[in-house]
């Protein structure tokens, strides 16, 4: 979708650190972490939010690639966060449906 960063960012438009990608879905360091860990699990396709999914079959892509990113940075064993912001109230900045995995300390906010 024109306009929108993290279709640019699906498109290699505008630069990322992307750590995982597959037909489906892309993962890239968020540019102002939170966490020691701060990654962003996004679907190429352009949604919304969570509750404008229509498919279990995006959930699962999502959900795969969560547990695939979580097998190579040590988070399956020690744990982590995982947050969807949807909507104004709840924090959501972009408006393309994204989820924030979050590991190891909280930073904190400068
Ligand atoms: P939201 O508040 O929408 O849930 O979160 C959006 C997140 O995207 C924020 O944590 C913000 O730091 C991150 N973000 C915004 N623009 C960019 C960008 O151009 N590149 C990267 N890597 N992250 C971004
Ligand atoms: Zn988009």
């Amino acid at each position: 979708m024109e306009d929108c960063i993290f279709c640019k960012i699906i498109n290699k438009e505008i630069p990322s650190s992307i750590i995982y990608e597959d037909e489906n879905v892309i993962a890239f360091n968020d540019i102002n972490p939170i966490a020691k860990i701060h990654i962003l699990v996004v679907p190429k396709k352009h949604i919304l939010d969570l509750t404008c999914v229509d498919s279990d079959e995006t959930l699962n892509q999502i959900n795969y690639a969560i547990k695939e990113i979580t097998k190579t940075n040590g988070m399956d064993k020690d744990g982590f966060r995982v947050i969807t912001n949807i909507g104004k109230n709840g924090g959501q900045a972009v408006p393309h449906l994204h989820f924030h995995v979050l590991g190891g300390e909280i930073l904190p906010t400068r």
